[in-house]
């Protein structure tokens, strides 16, 4: 069975999933995405997922309004045509094909919707001795609660991450202030079990995975604060996990070559492990 892609109102066959040369989002990065995952036929937190998307189109300025119901639609024929119940989906939005010039086309110009799926399986992190960060200067622009396909500094500092071994770069301020990951955000636990994270503002992108872990972490009565914290606070931390719809709550158990605290996998990580698989099965 070939695979097929979604295409500005088509599905096609994958080698043929093109978008045109003067696409601004091929042109200037002119787009929003969104990541999402698709478990037994169900798409989970896409509610919030429309939501976000909607607030990076409103941010920029492109001309789209979101629907839910015919997002999943689109979603759901895409997964079904790929033979495919458990999914991550990839769907971005530019502003759309116009001749290149820096301000935005008039009006008539029309965004294009573009989406793939890909088989996916969600990790099963209870089981994981945590992986590896390094850190890094955070190199992006202001505006990064917007989930913009812009990503070359986020993309770069993968790239050293993985260069040197390591899963994700954890970013910071020139401050000091640790910001997120390049594609997850960031939980630390204090020696009295609570959870701090930096807060859902222009600094971060607001994670969907990070709001349920709020969310859960609350519910339980975990003590959670979302307040920055700097580089220094993060390397003396109790524990330290990243957050991601793809990585789901990952523990992180060394930071530049030395270990987090005694480079196990702490109690409360693996209670928001526990909590947060719990949320997302409870949407099958
Ligand atoms: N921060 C950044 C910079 C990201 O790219 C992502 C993933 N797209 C996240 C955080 C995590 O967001 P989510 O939990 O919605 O996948």
């Amino acid at each position: 069975m070939s695979r097929i892609s979604y295409v500005d109102g088509k599905y096609v066959e994958h080698e043929n999933a093109y978008v045109h040369v003067e696409d601004r989002g091929y042109v200037f990065a002119d787009g929003v995405y969104e990541v999402a995952l698709v478990i037994n036929d169900v798409l989970i937190d896409w509610k919030e997922h429309c939501e976000r998307l909607q607030n990076s189109l409103d941010g920029l300025k492109i001309d789209y309004q979101v629907s839910m119901f015919e997002l999943e639609s689109i979603v759901k024929e895409l997964a079904s045509r790929n033979n495919l119940n458990d999914a991550m989906i990839y769907l971005q939005i530019t502003r759309g094909v116009a001749p290149r010039l820096h301000q935005f086309p008039k009006s008539d110009v029309k965004p294009v919707l573009s989406m793939t799926v890909s088989p996916f399986k969600l990790p099963s992190n209870e089981s994981s001795n945590g992986v590896k960060a390094i850190t890094l200067p955070d190199l992006r622009w202001k505006l990064r609660h917007y989930k913009t396909i812009s990503l070359l500094p986020n993309t770069m500092a993968k790239q050293e991450a993985v260069e040197a071994g390591a899963e994700e770069a954890i970013l910071y301020e020139e401050d000091g202030t640790v910001t997120e990951g390049s594609s997850t955000n960031v939980f630390i636990v204090d020696k009295e079990g609570c959870l701090f994270t930096h807060p859902a503002n222009k600094s971060i992108l607001g994670g969907i995975t990070r709001m349920g872990v709020v969310n859960v972490a609350r519910e339980d009565g975990i003590n959670v604060k979302e307040e920055p914290f700097s580089l220094g606070i993060l390397k003396e931390a109790k524990e330290v996990f990243i957050t991601s719809t793809t990585k789901h709550v990952l523990p992180i158990t060394n930071i530049d070559g030395k270990k987090v605290a005694d480079g196990e996998v702490g109690q409360v990580t693996k209670k928001i492990i526990e909590l947060y698989s719990k949320y997302i099965n409870k949407q099958l």
